[in-house]
């Protein structure tokens, strides 16, 4: 199927598009514009936008701002005036976890864990985790997202779920506890992986995930890497999340999370670690030299309590986070353009500097670096020839996005996860004018609910 976008205002998040002299202004605003014309904001080289179409041809961008006329497409997508960008790439999150959504709030991590979730997810069973997973691509792909990293229990489950919707995943194949636990999950895991890894025709990848250093015992965290440097997969883990991770991995290994992670030899694969929050500059030297990739929760950790990431400080030292909501139960949603803003906004709050995470630093942090911590960036992430069409398309024809005086601005600190109407990955539309073309959103809500007050009902007796 070949299908052009037209006329759209695109943010290809892609500099080396960027070939054409810089102008000011936008499309419209002070006349002069031709299709395909490359605009930006002065002295902000990457910050560019044009106005332009797309030519998709199966599942690929062939062109991206003029279209040769020998282009005839099957379908075209009207998009004048409207925004089109990347699909937003959400690097870690626990898509089942929906079901617990506003179960357990306003509580520490630990007590949150140990007391509420916990005692829950063993009472946890396969149908939950493939409701919960319905659920959370239908909501990811509402708020824009083409691509997702996935730490879960019952993963095939999330697998199937991922393959119904057209999404992209990284579903990690979880490692916690002790190394008996692990051995009796380990046949599970190499299922998991001859099935799914590659499956959807590339959209689903298997990557190794030990929960964190404080919940896998040293032999596990041995197992994790075996699994990774075999199956040659990325670690995805949470690190540093809290001020107690630190102090405890202190007390019990004598030096940093980061620190135990590189004498472990884990971080001789390549790691995205979510949250990072407690870093301090010689955990810093660790992750850089490493080329670990942070990703940044904010919500979560504000919610939680516990602090958030020192992103500033990892942009001046060259590092490139990605950024993720967590799962819903601690966020309490899925919500990436809600993440976007925060992650925009609470830097500038605490540092006292309105110039650092600026919108289009934001903006890559959603797209381009969460594709590259999932290792996809050669395939999405960015809008160029070549690559796989993950787009969406924003809406601006709305009061709170007018008048549209720059159109990253707006995407960051204006739209809404409403406003986007469009989403597609790998050429195939999952949604258009709001409507999730791939599940049934009614079925997938009223079995979500039935599903968590079943799991909750169970705990219980
Ligand atoms: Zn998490």
């Amino acid at each position: 199927m070949k299908l052009l976008i037209k006329n759209g205002i695109i943010i290809p998040m892609a500099p080396s598009l960027n070939l054409a002299p810089l102008n000011k202004g936008f499309p419209g605003s002070s006349g002069g514009l031709e299709a395909g014309g490359l605009k930006a904001r002065e002295n902000l080289e990457s910050r560019n936008y044009l106005t332009g179409s797309i030519a998709v041809d199966g599942e690929q961008i062939i062109h991206v701002g003029s279209v040769p006329e020998s282009f005839v497409p099957d379908r075209i997508i009207d998009a004048s005036g409207k925004i089109v960008m990347p699909g937003l790439v959400n690097a870690h999150t626990h898509l089942s976890m929906g079901l617990l959504r506003n179960y357990a709030d306003d509580l520490d991590l630990f007590t949150w864990l140990n007391e509420k979730i916990w005692p829950v997810e063993a009472h946890l069973r396969e149908d939950d985790v493939h409701a919960g997973s319905l659920l959370g691509v239908l909501e990811l792909i509402r708020s824009g997202v083409t691509a997702f990293a996935d730490m879960y229990f019952y993963q095939q489950s999330t697998c199937r779920a991922v393959e119904q919707a057209g999404i992209r995943a990284n579903i990690g194949a979880t490692f916690f506890g002790d190394i008996r636990e692990t051995e009796a999950r380990l046949s599970d895991h190499e299922r998991l992986y001859q099935v799914w890894n590659g499956a959807g025709n590339g959209r689903i990848l298997i990557d190794t995930a030990p929960h964190s250093i404080y919940t896998c015992t040293r032999e596990t965290l041995a197992a994790a890497l075996e699994f990774s440097r075999e199956k040659n997969n990325r670690i995805h883990i949470h690190l540093s999340e809290t001020f107690r991770e630190n102090s405890d991995s202190r007390k019990t290994h004598g030096v940093s999370p980061a620190a135990y992670m590189e004498e472990s030899g884990m971080l001789e694969r390549p790691v995205y670690a979510a949250h990072c929050v407690h870093l301090d500059p010689g955990d810093m030297d660790i992750l850089l030299r490493n080329n670990v990739i942070p990703v940044h929760n904010p919500s979560s950790n504000l919610k939680l309590g516990s602090g958030f990431a020192p992103v500033p400080e990892m942009f001046s030292r060259g590092m490139l986070p990605a950024l993720g909501t967590d799962g819903a139960s601690s966020n309490n949603n899925l919500n990436m353009m809600e993440e976007l803003h925060i992650a925009s906004l609470i830097h500038k709050g605490i540092s006292g500097d309105p110039t650092v995470v600026s919108a289009y630093e934001a903006l890559k942090m959603a797209t381009i670096s969460g594709a590259r911590a999932l290792g996809i960036d050669h395939l999405c992430g960015t809008i160029e020839p070549g690559k796989q069409a993950d787009i969406i398309i924003i809406d601006t024809h709305v009061a709170h996005m007018q008048p549209l005086h720059d159109p990253i601005s707006a995407v960051v600190y204006s739209a809404q996860a409403a406003d986007i109407q469009t989403v597609l990955c790998a050429g195939r539309v999952l949604m258009e004018d709001r409507r999730v073309l791939t599940v049934d959103q009614e079925k997938v809500l009223r079995q979500a609910a039935a599903q968590g007050a079943s799991l909750i009902s169970r705990s219980r007796s």
